[in-house]
């Protein structure tokens, strides 16, 4: 069975999502994952 790529990101304030978002249109395949210590994501977007 082929093993699917996983994309773990740390931090989920401005780089984060916009790292996913890249990830998601390159590797539609892929499993991301972000993690945000703090209780919002991306305040300033
Ligand atoms: C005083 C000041 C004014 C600014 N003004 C502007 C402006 O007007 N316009 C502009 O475009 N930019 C401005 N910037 C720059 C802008 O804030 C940064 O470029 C941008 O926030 C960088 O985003 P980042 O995601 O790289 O890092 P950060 O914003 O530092 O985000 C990192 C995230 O990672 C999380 N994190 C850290 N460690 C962990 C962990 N171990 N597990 C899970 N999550 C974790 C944090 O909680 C945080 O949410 C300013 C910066 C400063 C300091």
């Amino acid at each position: 069975m082929a093993k699917k790529l996983e994309i773990l990101i740390i931090g989920g304030s401005a780089a984060g999502p916009t790292a996913a978002s890249s990830a998601r249109r390159k590797a539609p395949e892929a499993n991301v994952t972000m993690l945000e210590q703090g209780d919002f994501v991306s305040v300033g977007a």
